[in-house]
């Protein structure tokens, strides 16, 4: 039996999971999906920044292009900080492919423009 909090929204409601993939403690249908998708591969949505050439910024914010599993997040991070990128860029622009080969990329939340 593994015990988790729900953080898909604010309610946070304790969760319960055995050993089949049974979720108890879910007030609805997200919270049974994130209790058996955190018992058998937890994942993170990744938020970091990295370095910028330019005249209005000296980093720019990235996010996951999708989650990623949770044991590679502080990884994830420690490459980004080897990152530099030069303005002008686009929300939404790739700024690292297939990071670490884990089919996700790292993309841009932010336009800078110079
Ligand atoms: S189980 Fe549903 S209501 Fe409870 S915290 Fe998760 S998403 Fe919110």
């Amino acid at each position: 039996m593994k015990e988790f909090i729900c953080i898909v929204c604010p309610r946070g409601c304790h969760l319960k999971v055995d050993d089949d993939g049974n979720v108890t403690g879910n007030s609805c249908i997200r919270g049974e999906k994130y209790g058996k998708q955190e018992a058998i591969d937890p994942r993170r949505t990744l938020t970091s920044t990295v370095k910028i050439k330019s005249e209005l910024v000296r980093r720019l914010p990235v996010v996951s292009s999708e989650e990623i599993p949770k044991d590679k997040v502080k990884e994830v991070v420690r490459c980004l900080d080897s990152v530099e990128v030069s303005a002008p860029i686009k929300v939404k622009d790739v700024i690292v492919k297939n990071v670490m080969g884990l089919g996700v990329d790292i993309v841009a939340t932010r336009t800078i423009e110079k």
